[in-house]
């Protein structure tokens, strides 16, 4: 089976990892903080607080904005679960907001009015497939409104010439470096910001709340911490942030790969009818093709078929995403798939084809050719209107 994204795993990451765990610490290390100051250079951000997953890092800046029960906060339906359940972690309130058909990406003037209409706290922005949501058009909404970008996606693509997450974008950028991402730790996430106080904010949320003043430390004693909000434990390890060193000098060449892949595929499958290919990136922008998620016309009977096919010929496709109006806890909510017409039309026909740096040209061909067979093969049940 060709798996739909799988990471890169080479000798120097296994030696790397094997190092790790004979240093003094393997957790609570010097590591972690040299991982953070790596991404942080690279994307160009003032500073940046390693959590153990992406799920935990969005969790982490839900908190540090200050969300908390009854505030607002806008999300797109196309994305992961982890994407709204922090809002839910933090007792606030989901609005889900449809995407824009030509990005496949929150639709920002309507985000914006209702941002504006709710008097929403927050929004959570995705950057899906790797394609940067372009926040400048978030940048009239009103003054207390935090943008807590979700870049699980997207570490290495380019939004104007700038690494997505680098200051001047959203007040936070979260990261997840789950395996299947743009790169990996196992499990593991991390949160850039421009700001010193959220950071110190993520810092403390991660560790069980825990806080030191110098001072305070002065007076009471060189054992003393505070506890002034509830944290957690959501470390990373430094095991997981030697791999996450290893890997990042290899991150670029990796897009460089993803981006191949897809030009690829578009020109393989440039004269198929039946397929939408995915949005592409705007001038000055650059894609980070964690996915390549095409749609399939004929409705969701075909896209089925097709999907079924492709799965028992070896090809390891998915469905990114099942809208999140369309999980029994959100539908539940009240939340109705006629309120988000245009990500009702791309879950109808996507199928999600395998991306991964490792992907050989022998193994795309595979993938066309067995993607053109099955549609050639459901040909006949498009009806003429779709
Ligand atoms: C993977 C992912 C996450 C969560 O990251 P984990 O590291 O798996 O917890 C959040 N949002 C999106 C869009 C993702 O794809």
């Amino acid at each position: 089976m060709i798996p739909y994204g799988r990471q890169s795993i080479d000798q120097s990451d296994a030696e790397a990892v094997a190092t790790a765990t004979r240093a003094p610490m393997i957790t609570q290390g010097p590591t972690i903080e040299r991982f953070e100051e790596a991404v942080a250079s690279y994307v160009g951000a003032s500073h940046a607080v390693a959590f153990s997953s992406g799920t935990a890092a969005l969790h982490g800046a839900a908190a540090a904005a200050g969300l908390s029960t009854g505030d607002e906060v806008v999300v797109p339906p196309i994305t992961f679960a982890a994407s709204v359940n922090c809002v839910l972690y933090v007792g606030a309130k989901p609005q889900l907001v449809d995407v824009s058909s030509d990005t496949l990406n929150l639709d920002l003037p309507a985000a914006a009015d209702r941002i504006d209409e709710l008097g929403a706290k927050a929004a959570v922005p995705v950057s899906f497939a790797g394609l940067p949501v372009a926040l400048e058009r978030l940048a009239g909404v009103g003054e207390g409104v935090t943008i807590i970008e979700d870049a699980a996606h997207a570490l290495g693509a380019e939004r104007a010439g700038r690494k997505v997450g680098a200051d001047g974008g959203a007040d936070m950028t979260a990261f997840s470096f789950h395996p299947v991402k743009p790169m990996t730790t196992g499990e593991g996430g991390m949160v850039v910001t421009a700001s010193e106080e959220l950071a110190e904010r993520l810092r403390a949320f991660r560790t069980h709340g825990i806080v030191r003043d110098p001072e305070v430390a002065e007076r009471e004693g060189p054992w003393f911490y505070d506890l002034k909000e509830i944290g957690f434990n959501y470390r990373i390890t430094d095991i997981q942030c030697a791999l996450g060193l290893n890997q990042l000098p290899r991150l670029d060449s990796w897009i460089e790969r993803r981006n191949e892949i897809a030009e690829t595929y578009r020109k393989a499958l440039a004269d198929v009818e039946d397929v939408i290919l995915p949005p592409a990136a705007g001038d000055g922008d650059l894609h980070g093709y964690h996915l390549f998620a095409v749609q399939i016309r004929g409705g969701p009977e075909r896209r089925r078929t097709v999907f079924e096919i492709l799965r028992a010929s070896g090809i390891g496709v998915q469905v990114h995403y099942i809208p999140l109006y369309r999980l029994s806890l959100y539908r539940e909510m009240g939340f109705d798939p006629v309120d988000y017409p245009n990500s009702e039309r791309y879950y109808q026909g996507a199928i999600s084809l395998p991306i991964f740096p490792a992907l050989g040209p022998q193994e795309t061909t595979r993938v066309v050719e067995t993607l053109r067979g099955a549609l050639a093969e459901t040909g006949d049940s498009i009806p003429s209107d779709t």
